[in-house]
């Protein structure tokens, strides 16, 4: 609707960025422009309303909506990191990248046994990513009820690899 061909219009897309090939989705203009910030954060927002008890985000794009996401439904937001910029103690998940592997953690004891949480990123693509966030989470007794991003991609599949969360997916547009 509405939303959908704003952001499609403030996007932009840069190709063979940050390695040929790759259709770069750059996010950036959406925050000069405070009153479609509001309205992605209000679109969000109504996805999770009272679903969820927590917000986890996936570094670092996924911390410029997620926590706002987490501040309106007035519950607790989490960080997930790459390895090695939290201080001890951390809860840490590998996961195989398309060469070598990474790693995320969040501190220990931010996430509470039988929580259910939102596992937010700006963007879905493979969905190796956000994977690895939802094992992270689980590993800790919560439950990852949703996911939401602001885009996601198609052709690349990340949805099928959530499906086995049996978590509710949404983003708000697709290329
Ligand atoms: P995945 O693990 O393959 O799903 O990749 C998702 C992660 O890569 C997210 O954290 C995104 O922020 C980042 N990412 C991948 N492609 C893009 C892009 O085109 N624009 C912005 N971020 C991207």
């Amino acid at each position: 609707q509405e939303l959908i061909q704003k952001l499609e219009k403030t996007i932009e897309n840069i190709p063979d960025f940050p390695i040929p090939g790759i259709q770069f989705k750059d996010i950036s203009p959406i925050f000069l422009n405070p009153k479609l910030y509001e309205e992605v954060i209000e679109d969000l927002v109504a996805f999770s309303k009272g679903k969820v008890d927590a917000v986890c985000g996936i570094e670092s794009r996924g911390y410029l909506f997620g926590i706002a996401i987490a501040v309106a439904l007035e519950v607790p937001f989490i960080l997930i990191r790459k390895k090695g910029k939290l201080p001890p103690p951390v809860i840490s998940e590998k996961y195989d990248l398309e060469y070598g592997s990474a790693e995320i953690e969040t501190r220990e004891g931010q996430i509470q046994k039988g929580q259910r949480i939102l596992i937010h990123d700006d963007l879905l693509a493979t969905g190796g990513t956000t994977e690895a966030a939802a094992k992270l989470v689980e590993k800790q007794g919560a439950k990852v009820c949703q996911f939401s991003f602001l885009i996601g991609l198609r052709g690349l599949k990340g949805d099928e690899r959530l499906k086995k969360f049996n978590a509710g997916i949404y983003h708000i547009l697709e290329y």
